[in-house]
């Protein structure tokens, strides 16, 4: 396959060649690196990607989730180009700004005041400094691979940023008793902060929280001081209210939330926001208000799209329409490999594929995945590039609305060829 690939692919091989010399590992999203080398890919269109040797790829990454409304949605595009043509950025306020904090409200009923950001990244960044001013403490308490942005990348019980910016406590994902223990220590629990978590674990392998786990959190926070963070930078998408306990029912509300991705319509974009009392720490009304500053976070490109996103394509009917659609397509895929060596985990519009022989009910952290075979993962990968459906390297697909009933079933197809020419291989 991998010949093969290199064979198909000699313009993406020169473009990476030639990015090698001045970018570590010829890009600049570590993320998007595979074997032999990453494809290039010069026009998307749809549920479509374009190569520059020819080849065209249904996309299923939906560029990790931000790529919701799928490529060059009409709605999105007009707004882009208008609110381009009425000029880039005014380093001022504008109407946009409020207009999508405001749909982001609605949504999202425990975020009472909003700020926005370029990245999830600084969403995140943003949030624990607010937690840490709020409760006049200093650690935070994270899980194994929990990912909450480039410097937010927790693994093997270590953070990734080798001066971590902050003091860390991490426990197991899904494991109340690993959280309580390290709360038990009256220093951790004086000094605690904030509890982030994702409300499904994304970047790790989309793991589903268990019942009872957030509402765990929910508590255990309540009783340490600590503020809670739901980093919903991915799980936005899953209802209308976000997350995959919606905010709109009242029992778990996070005092803090983090967004990014599709909400700014494809631009780049992040958000953070919560409790009125820990956000007026910014309100720059206030005599020793937090600094929170970025010249580009009220962009105008990305306010106008990521309105237009909320106010008339995302709606919560399509909201729910595409989640059924991932339900759906994540059973068709455990039923197909069922027996095998392939599992796939997620919820709603969100997916990932595993190559372990843990059983799917039993994957509910990253430390349950040890024995995934990632050369497995890596055939699997190059084999459906071959057959023109485009996913993460590690697994991981995102379903944009503009994929079609077809594109999908042809999918199901070409996983069940792989499973079939697999196991031939094998006996
Ligand atoms: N938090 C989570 C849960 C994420 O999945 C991501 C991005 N994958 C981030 C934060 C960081 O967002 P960004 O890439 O926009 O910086």
């Amino acid at each position: 396959l991998a010949s093969n690939f290199t064979a198909r692919n000699a313009r993406s091989k020169r473009i990476h060649d030639a990015a090698i010399k001045s970018l570590p590992g010829g890009n600049t999203r570590s993320v998007l690196y595979y074997e032999p080398f990453p494809l290039s890919i010069k026009r998307a269109e749809g549920s479509n990607l374009f190569d520059v040797d020819g080849h065209d790829y249904v996309d299923l990454l939906g560029e990790y989730t931000a790529g919701l409304y799928g490529h060059s949605e009409p709605l999105i595009i007009n707004a882009i180009t208008e609110a381009a043509k009425r000029g880039i950025n005014f380093g001022s306020q504008h109407e946009d700004e409020g207009k999508l904090a405001e749909l982001v409200k609605q949504r999202f009923p425990s975020m009472e005041l909003i700020r926005f950001t370029n990245s999830g990244t600084e969403a995140t960044l943003m949030a624990l400094s607010a937690a840490k001013a709020y409760t006049d403490r200093s650690k935070i308490l994270v899980f194994d691979g929990g990912y909450h942005g480039g410097a937010f990348t927790f693994k093997n019980g270590k953070s990734s940023v080798v001066n971590a910016p902050h003091d860390y406590l991490i426990a197991r994902y899904n494991d109340l008793p690993s959280v309580y223990a390290l709360l038990d220590d009256d220093a951790n629990r004086q000094q605690v902060a904030a509890i982030i978590v994702e409300p499904m674990m994304g970047s790790s392998g989309a793991i589903p929280p268990v019942a009872k786990f957030l509402e765990g959190m929910r508590h255990l926070a309540t009783a340490a001081g600590a503020v809670l963070i739901f980093d919903e930078v991915m799980t936005s998408r899953m209802h209308a209210g976000g997350g995959i306990q919606s905010q709109l029912s009242a029992s778990i509300r996070p005092d803090m939330t983090t967004l990014g991705k599709y909400i700014g319509g494809g631009m780049s974009f992040g958000a953070f926001g919560g409790k009125r009392e820990i956000m007026e720490l910014f309100d720059p009304r206030k005599p020793n208000a937090l600094s929170h500053a970025g010249t580009f976070n009220n962009n105008v490109l990305t306010m106008s799209a990521g309105r237009v996103g909320l106010e008339q394509i995302f709606t919560p009917e399509r909201a729910s329409q595409l989640h059924a659609r991932g339900d759906k397509l994540r059973k068709t895929l455990q039923d197909v490999s069922r027996g095998t060596l392939m599992k796939v985990t997620g919820y709603g519009s969100i997916l990932c594929f595993h190559w372990s022989a843990t059983e799917v009910e039993d994957i509910k952290s990253p430390q349950d995945l040890k024995d995934d075979d990632k050369t497995l993962g890596d055939v699997f990968h190059l084999y459906l590039l071959d057959r023109g459906f485009y996913i993460a390297r590690r697994g991981f697909v995102a379903l944009s609305l503009a994929l079609t009933e077809a594109q999908l079933d042809g999918f199901v197809a070409v996983v069940r060829d792989f499973l079939r020419a697999h196991e031939q291989l094998v006996s």
